[in-house]
């Protein structure tokens, strides 16, 4: 668990520090049809300053923005990581991630941060198998059902460049501003 030092308004971006003296910042959201959103994202090569600070931003705008999950490319970088969030698993970093085995199939309600206002009805695996590595460069492989067998799901697709919206059988609606968005 990250324990945050001070904050302070810096260049328009909310900028803190961690004990380990790294700078973090609350990233803005792309959102669609920003192409950002439509490329494949590139895998990460190894594990420096460059990507550490990043990792550390996305966890703390997920926090910010009260996300269950976020992946780079929407906060602008094109890279294989993601940062998932949900209450009682604690914050999981994945950095290349993969589903490795998926099982069962089943109808889920969910929205996305880079589709603001709407929320679709779509068939996602029941569980899966990811594997990845962690913010240590660590190979870690995660079993997961429910509500974060989903968000897996649903970051890992943005690092294919794909939507929620973009899958065929999705039916969208349309939800008043500010509701909650997965
Ligand atoms: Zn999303």
């Amino acid at each position: 668990m990250t324990r945050w030092g001070w904050c302070k308004v810096y260049n328009s971006a909310l900028v803190s520090y961690n004990f380990c003296g790294v700078i973090m910042a609350i990233l803005p959201i792309r959102v669609f049809p920003d192409p950002i959103l439509k490329q494949k994202s590139k895998r990460v090569r190894t594990i420096d300053g460059s990507v550490q600070r990043l990792i550390g931003s996305m966890i703390e705008t997920l926090h910010y923005i009260h996300a269950a999950g976020l992946a780079a490319p929407q906060v602008g970088f094109p890279l294989r990581i993601i940062v998932v969030g949900i209450p009682e698993k604690g914050d999981i970093v994945l950095i290349n991630p993969e589903v490795v085995r998926r099982k069962g199939e089943c109808l889920v309600d969910e929205g996305c941060l880079s589709v603001p206002d709407y929320r679709g009805e779509i068939m996602r695996a029941e569980a899966v198998t990811v594997k990845g590595r962690d913010q240590n460069w660590k190979e870690i492989r995660i079993k997961a059902d429910g509500l974060l067998a989903q968000a897996l799901q649903h970051e890992i697709d943005h690092l294919k460049g794909i939507l929620y919206i973009d899958h065929p059988e999705t039916k969208i609606y349309k939800i008043e501003p500010g509701e909650a968005e997965l």
